[in-house]
């Protein structure tokens, strides 16, 4: 830069350009503060001019940004932090009333390293982005497809995962299970004389049951079993880590805690019994889907025994 003139016009451009300037020196002191720096933090730049960039900003992470600043002095190359990594370098509020949700302004910071006519490089220039607008919209995005992707794997009257991705969790544990020769079973059940509650107490009384039972299955279950809604009125456990005895022993606790339940509804009580039925790994299966259709069949053969039982696959029912 050899005209003066030049000079002038370039910091002409430094102080209305809409990023953040910052010319510190080996010390940390202030040389350079335009215009969107003053505006946003509120500092003027003759308070700012000669001042210790850690005095002024004191819930700046000295440790960190020191490393930074002395890595691009040394290296001589110029490195950034992002919004995803650190939201921001300096904690400015955040005053563009669409985005809203945010009170602060999510920062994307370049450090430049900047040499002095002898070639050493004697300052560092941190250039200061707003980018707010993005970081906003991705995280409402990711928010959004958060909330999506919940509504989509779960069933809407009881919080439980829907039959597609209960499935698929099945789908993926069976796969699972062929390799480490892992334990588990299926517990799939279904209301008795379902039809007759809906018909007795109304439809919105058969609704307050399912809800009920789902609730009474995650009082029982462990935390690592997956529970499905599965159709109207039927239920599925996943019970890892469980044999057959275990998963007997669930089920029956399962229909003992049901049968001693009793639903309110306008003050009428509601009491009512399940049928269930047990497949588990310890025959050879050709697959999740088989393990589904055993769990069926057991569940069918204890509706044939007279309901309110447990039925282990390739057992009679009453019988184990
Ligand atoms: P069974 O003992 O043989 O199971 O007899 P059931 O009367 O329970 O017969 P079934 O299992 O076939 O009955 C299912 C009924 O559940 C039919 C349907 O109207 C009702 N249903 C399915 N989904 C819902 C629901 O979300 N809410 C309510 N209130 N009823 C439902
Ligand atoms: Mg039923
Ligand atoms: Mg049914």
């Amino acid at each position: 830069m050899s005209q003066p003139s030049e000079f002038h016009w370039l910091l002409a451009v430094v102080q209305s350009i809409d990023v953040g300037v910052v010319v510190l020196d080996r010390d940390y002191c202030i040389e350079v503060w335009n215009t969107f720096m003053e505006n946003r933090s509120g500092v003027l730049p003759e308070a700012a001019r000669r001042q210790s960039f850690f005095t002024l900003f004191p819930e700046l992470d000295e440790e960190w940004f020191r490393r930074k600043v002395e890595s691009v002095m040394t290296l001589g190359t110029p490195s950034f932090t992002i919004w995803e990594q650190r939201p921001y370098l300096l904690r400015f509020k955040n005053y563009q009333p669409i985005t809203g949700l945010e009170d602060f302004m999510y920062q994307n910071t370049t450090l430049l390293p900047l040499r002095g006519t002898s070639g050493a490089i004697e300052q560092v220039c941190l250039i200061i982005y707003d980018v707010t607008d993005v970081a906003v919209n991705r995280r409402q995005l990711q928010a959004a497809n958060r909330e999506l992707q919940r509504l989509s794997s779960t069933d809407r009257l009881t919080g439980l995962y829907n039959r597609g991705h209960w499935e698929e969790i099945l789908r993926q544990d069976y796969a699972r299970h062929r390799r480490h020769e892992s334990q588990s079973a299926l517990v799939m059940f279904d209301i008795d004389h379902f039809k007759s509650i809906n018909d007795t107490y109304g439809h919105q009384a058969g609704d307050a049951v399912i809800q009920q039972v789902a609730e009474l299955i995650r009082e029982t279950m462990r935390d690592c079993d997956v529970a499905g809604r599965y159709g109207g009125e039927e239920f599925v456990v996943l019970l890892r880590d469980t044999d057959k005895q275990g998963a007997f022993t669930f089920a029956e606790r399962l229909r003992r805690v049901v049968e001693a339940h009793e639903v309110q509804h306008d003050g009428r009580p509601i009491r009512f019994t399940i049928s269930l039925g047990i497949a588990d790994l310890s025959q050879p299966s050709t697959g999740h889907a088989q393990l589904i259709e055993w769990a069926d069949s057991a569940l069918y053969a204890s509706k044939s025994a007279g309901r309110n039982c447990v039925t282990l696959h390739g057992h009679a029912a009453r019988d184990q």
